[in-house]
Formats: C-alpha cells, sequence, structure tokens
C-alpha cells in the first residue's frame, strides 16, 4: 500500500479559523489511524492578502492543540521548503512544461477587458469563463508582447468535450462537465502561481496521497484532475470534507460570525472540548458516544464514517462538552488553566491547598474557564449584598442563626468537616430552623450569595478565622 501522506495547506492570511481546525483535524486523525505523514505547508502566493504574523499564529494555534505535524515550516523534512513562496522556481519550471506542451497559453487581457466580457456573458445569461480570446495568438506575437514588457497570465487550456469523473471518499462518484470550468490562471503577472498551480505542484512533489479539504474546492477539481494528467503525474485520492453550518444552516461564514480557534481559546474554551467538538463536526462514531479525547478520536477515525450532509455547528453542544472537560480534566490541569483568568479578574490567587479546594468546588458549577475565577470570587471578595439580601440577612431568624454560630465557633477551633457537619445540626436543633431559613442567612454571610458548596468545603475554603469574622460582620 502507498505510504499515506497529508497536508493542511492553510493560507496565512488570518487566524486559524473552525472550518480550517476541522480540516487539520481531520489531516491528523486519518495520518495517525493509519500510520501515516501530517504535513503542514503554508499557502501564502496570494501576496495581497498576506497578513502578517498569520504564520506563526496558524502554527501557534495548531501547537496549544496539540496537533504537532511530521513536517512542516519550523521543523523541516525531506519534501521543504513548506512554504509556497519559497519554492517559485518549481511552479514556473511546471508552466514552462505546460506552455511547450500546448496545455497552457498566455493572456495578456486587462481587468477592464475581463470585466467587460463578464457582464457581457452575464447579459447574454451565458456560463462565465474566459472566452479565449488570446489562445490563439500567434508564438511570435506573445514573444513579442512579452519581451516589450506588456502585462500577462499564463491560463490553463482546459478540453473542449470532456467529462471529468473521480471517486470523492466522502461524495462517492463524482462527475463534471469540462466545459463548467474557466481556462484557469495558471501564473499571476507577478509570476506567483495560483492557488491551482502550486497546490497540484506541491501535492505531487510532496508525495501526497490524500488531498483533505472543504467542499468549497470540488468545484475545482476537475482543473486539477487535468493539470495532473497535462504534468503526467498520478492525482492523489480526494477528499473534501462537508460544509459548516450555523444552526439555521446557513454557510459558517467567517464574516458573519466569530470564527477564529485562537478566540475560542481566549473565550476560556479548553483544547480536549475544542478537538472533540470539531471531530463531531461531519464525522460520526460507530456507537452514540461523544465524548473523544485525542488519542481514543486517532485510534477509530475514519473517512468511511464522514457524511457528505453539512454539519452543523452547535455552540450549546461545545459549551456542555467543555463543561464535561472542565469536570473530568485532572484537578491540576484545570488549575493552571484558570489560573490566568484570576489575574484578568483582578482575584489574588490564594494558597494553592486553597486554591485546590476552591477551584474542584467551582468546576462543578461552571462550563468555561473563566467562570472558575468569577465564581472563586465569591470565597476571595464577595460582592456586598443587595437590598433585598440584606434585608433577608438582618431579619430576627436570620439573626438567630448567625448568632449561634458565632458564639459556638471559636471553641471548636481548628475545624474539620466532621466538626462542621455535627456543627450544622447541633445549629438546626438548637435554632429550630431548617432548609432555607437556616443556610440561606450562613451563605449569604459567608460566601454573599443564597447557594453554595456545603458547609465543610465552604468553611475548609474560607479557614477558620475569615469565616468567623464574615458571620459577625453580619451581626447587628
Ligand atoms: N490554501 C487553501 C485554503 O486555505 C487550501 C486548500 C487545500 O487544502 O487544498 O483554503
Amino acid at each position: 500500500m502507498k505510504q499515506i501522506r497529508v497536508r493542511f495547506a492553510p493560507s496565512p492570511t488570518g487566524f486559524l479559523h473552525i472550518g480550517g481546525l476541522r480540516t487539520a483535524l481531520y489531516d491528523y486523525l486519518f495520518a495517525k489511524a493509519l500510520g501515516g505523514a501530517c504535513i503542514l505547508r503554508i499557502e501564502d502566493t496570494d501576496q495581497s492578502r498576506l497578513v502578517p504574523g498569520a504564520t506563526e499564529n496558524l502554527i501557534s494555534s495548531l501547537h496549544s492543540l496539540g496537533l504537532d505535524y511530521d513536517e512542516g515550516p519550523g521543523i523541516g523534512g525531506d519534501f521543504g521548503p513548506y512554504v509556497q513562496s519559497q519554492r517559485l522556481q518549481l511552479y514556473q519550471q511546471e508552466a514552462a512544461r505546460l506552455v511547450a506542451n500546448g496545455d497552457a497559453y498566455h493572456c495578456f487581457c486587462t481587468a477592464e477587458t475581463l470585466s467587460e466580457m463578464r457582464t457581457q456573458q452575464q447579459e447574454r445569461k451565458e456560463f462565465v469563463k474566459y472566452d479565449r480570446r488570446c489562445l490563439h495568438l500567434n508564438k511570435d506575437e506573445v514573444t513579442a508582447r512579452i519581451e516589450a514588457g506588456e502585462k500577462h497570465v499564463l491560463r490553463l487550456k482546459m478540453p473542449d468535450e470532456r467529462i471529468f469523473a473521480f471517486d470523492d471518499h466522502i461524495r462517492g462518484r463524482v462527475e463534471m462537465d469540462a466545459n463548467q470550468s474557466d481556462d484557469q490562471v495558471l501564473l499571476k503577472s507577478d509570476g506567483f502561481p495560483t492557488y491551482h498551480l502550486a497546490a497540484v505542484v506541491d501535492d505531487h512533489y510532496m508525495q501526497i496521497s490524500h488531498v483533505i479539504r472543504g467542499e468549497e474546492w470540488l468545484s475545482s477539481t476537475p482543473k486539477h484532475i487535468w493539470l495532473y494528467e497535462c504534468l503526467g503525474w498520478q492525482p492523489p485520492e480526494w477528499v473534501h470534507l462537508p460544509l459548516i453550518l450555523n444552526p439555521d444552516r446557513s454557510k459558517l461564514s467567517k464574516r458573519m460570525n466569530d470564527v477564529s480557534v485562537e478566540s475560542y481559546l481566549q473565550k476560556g474554551y479548553l483544547p480536549e472540548a475544542l478537538l472533540n467538538f470539531i471531530a463531531l463536526l461531519g464525522w460520526h462514531p460507530a456507537d452514540d458516544r461523544e465524548l473523544y479525547s485525542l488519542e481514543e478520536l486517532c485510534q477509530i477515525f475514519s473517512l468511511e464514517r464522514v457524511s457528505k450532509a453539512g454539519a452543523v455547528f452547535d455552540l450549546t453542544k461545545l459549551d456542555w462538552m467543555n463543561g464535561h472537560y472542565l469536570r473530568s480534566l485532572p484537578l491540576e490541569t484545570v488549575i493552571e488553566r484558570s489560573k490566568p483568568y484570576f489575574e484578568e479578574q483582578n482575584l489574588p490567587l490564594p494558597q494553592p491547598e486553597v486554591l485546590e479546594l476552591m477551584v474542584e468546588a467551582a468546576r462543578e458549577r461552571s462550563q468555561l474557564l473563566p467562570q472558575i475565577a468569577e465564581y472563586c470570587r465569591i470565597f476571595i471578595s464577595p460582592a456586598p449584598l443587595s437590598e433585598a439580601d440584606t434585608e433577608v440577612i438582618q431579619s430576627e431568624n436570620s439573626q438567630k442563626v448567625l448568632m449561634w454560630w458565632a458564639e459556638q465557633l471559636p471553641p471548636q477551633f481548628p475545624l474539620n468537616a466532621e466538626k462542621v457537619d455535627i456543627l450544622v445540626k447541633e445549629g438546626i436543633a438548637a435554632t429550630g430552623l431548617k432548609g432555607k431559613a437556616y443556610y440561606t442567612p450562613l451563605r449569604l454571610a459567608l460566601i454573599g450569595q443564597p447557594h453554595g458548596p456545603d458547609m465543610p468545603t465552604t468553611f475548609a475554603i474560607l479557614g477558620d478565622d475569615n469565616a468567623l469574622g464574615r458571620i459577625q460582620s453580619h451581626i447587628i
């Protein structure tokens, strides 16, 4: 069997987005499941769309998600360089071969000419495509115009009559008529290749076995197959991933929504949850299970279980999944990852043992990392009581509860869980109050809100003197 080699080929035009991450993840899972290699290739041939720092950002996002590639910028490999702008000579060399064989031709049409052509075709309700007016220029004229420095591009000459048929791992047998394809520009006037030429050349030279990419590229596949044929190469296998949709089934768009992976990480989504969630955007496991670690996914992922129907991006599900991972990851991991949010919310970090207790309580009640720090505020510096709560805590019954505790606590110091449990019961008996009437004043005094962790945990987090102080300060 031929070696499995896949590539994730982002253009450095911004942050890694959800769709890009899905492609990168499926590349990774497919390669890992079959013992193949995963390659990162930077497709930076559209010089006008380059965003400074985007490549570094893409790499760091992949890295923070644990999607390590086997070959690529920074780490190298046998098929480098892995940045297209460093491979221009190769594209030009293959383009020259296409011209020599009559499979590509120079086109001198200006932007105005092309736009006029488009308007006229639209008016005549024709398929909009280049009308090949430069195809028949004679050789001498072409040479003369090039030598005179006239701006030009190189176009692929598509066959006139041809049905392109190919097997796609997800879409099955696909057939497309060549006359629905334009004579694609291969080299632009700045000498840079377009995506189409560069991707085909690189996929060939990098020995890519499977091209896994978004469905938006499906309609370009005939051009690519034709290029492979003209260049005398064997095409790779095709895998076109389904669209990602909003819940209203519109296409998840980079413009409409916040789709950058970086922003999800910053908002406090965990890499584990994001990966698990994204894995399910198109791929379905054999059973109904939804929670998978990256390692598990690597073992069971297969292209056969990717559907061609659009995959709905359901934020509620991501939130639910994130909550699950907050509760199930090792506590130390959650503590480490929530620390920056304490700083962001100006909350001083308590002693490690106390922080551990706090985060343990908080993660049961949070879905996102920042909510952990937010929740811990009740232990570190609770907000002043609202008017309504102040009224509650100042009622006769509430005061009875607080006074009982203020009296009983000091002789029991140092407290422990057992002692607190006993005190809770004794307090109920002594005050004759129970349920809300008993717990609400106690919690309002201790943590500034009527709900919270159990009493032993609350006392352990606050510490003896602090807890007593908070109770005393609410006695009028
Ligand atoms: N550079 C293309 C993109 O960012 C890659 C498409 C492909 O994987 O072939 O969409």
